[in-house]
């Protein structure tokens, strides 16, 4: 990024930052000349005090752009989403404004993908139990279970969904996606079979993985009822949003026994609040990270250069 194209006309853009980057992102747009001003951790709740001044907002998934901030926001003409879902951000109240919404969906995917394998693995031998015995002085070997063999339903099969369905593969499973996009052509593409309802998915699935976005159609996709029609025993992989999963829910299937194990990046509030949510993560059966799908160096990296790209072409087209 060191061209004429990767420096903008007009350098009284102010940029706002309000959860941590990776330091490609600020030191680029710096170079660039935009004023960029940056939050330290876990202030990004200080955002709508300083959105006022600033024509372009950078958050991640804990800033909170609402309607309120939005009101106050009366420069800003581009909100970047250094990431993925864009499930913090008011995007039909921003674009009714005028204000442009973008984000890095490309990014994070083998990122993503990575944790999802190392969580199911993780749950179907039991590695976190196993390895908290081994460090307490025990010696006992839990019995767990392959992957290979194992039916795997993916729900979503968009970017991640898709790339999970193909390294399944090489792990010997049999996948099976659900989508509501008709992805019989893609399916077909990466030898996966397409299921026409999410019923049919369950039901034949000994781990299932999540991979949908969070909106109004998917809160709580997976609920009770969704649950029970799960094999007995069925693991449950979430690394998309946490309220796509009903997790009181999940709660009672994994007290029960009729889920056999969870794991999940991605909670209903993160971090955790609710007693019920406490009582869920510390079952033995329950493998929890806070969050960390997109957390690597690389994931990051491709999200500054990505991100940056696109606000110096935004600015420069609009002068
Ligand atoms: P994507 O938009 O490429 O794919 C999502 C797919 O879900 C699409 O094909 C869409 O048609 C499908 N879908 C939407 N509603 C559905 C429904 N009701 N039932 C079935 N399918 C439905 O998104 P992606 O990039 O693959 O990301 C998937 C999820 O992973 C998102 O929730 C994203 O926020 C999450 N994510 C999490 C992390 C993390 O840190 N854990 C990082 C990146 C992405």
């Amino acid at each position: 990024m060191n061209n004429s194209l990767d420096v903008i006309r007009n350098n009284s853009y102010k940029v706002l930052i309000t959860e941590p980057v990776s330091l490609t992102l600020t030191e680029t747009l710096e170079k660039a000349g935009f004023k960029v001003i940056c939050l330290k951790e876990d202030m990004c709740n200080q955002a709508n005090d300083l959105v006022e001044d600033v024509h372009a907002l950078i958050v991640r998934s804990k800033t909170r752009v609402d309607k309120n901030l939005l009101k106050k926001a009366k420069k800003l003409r581009i909100i970047a989403r250094a990431g993925v879902g864009l499930d913090n951000i008011d995007v039909s109240e921003a674009l009714s404004r005028g204000i442009k919404v973008i984000n890095a969906p490309e990014a994070p995917i083998s990122s993503v993908v990575e944790l999802t394998f190392c969580l199911m693995v993780m749950a179907l031998r039991k590695v976190l139990h196993s390895s908290l015995e081994v460090k307490n002085g025990l010696w006992t070997k839990p019995m767990g279970s392959e992957l290979n063999g194992k039916t795997l339903g993916i729900v979503g099969f968009g970017r991640v969904g898709r790339r999970v369905a193909t390294v399944s593969k090489a792990f010997g499973m049999n996948v099976v996606a659900y989508d509501v996009r008709d992805i019989k052509r893609e399916g077909k593409i990466l030898g996966v079979k397409v299921v026409k309802t999410l019923p049919e998915l369950l039901k034949s699935s000994d781990v299932i993985s999540l991979h949908v976005p969070l909106n109004s159609e998917t809160y709580h996709l997976i609920g009770e009822n969704e649950i029970s029609l799960m094999k007995d025993g069925a693991i449950i992989v979430n690394t998309s949003r946490g309220a796509v999963l009903d997790t009181r829910a999940l709660l009672k299937a994994l007290e029960n026994g009729k889920i056999s194990a969870a794991a999940l990046d991605v909670l209903e509030n993160e971090p955790p609040k609710e007693t019920w949510e406490f009582k869920l993560i510390k079952l033995s059966n329950v493998i929890v990270t806070p969050h960390i799908g997109s957390q690597t160096k690389e994931a990051q990296e491709r999200i500054a250069r990505i991100i940056a790209r696109k606000l110096i072409r935004y600015f420069n087209s609009e002068v």
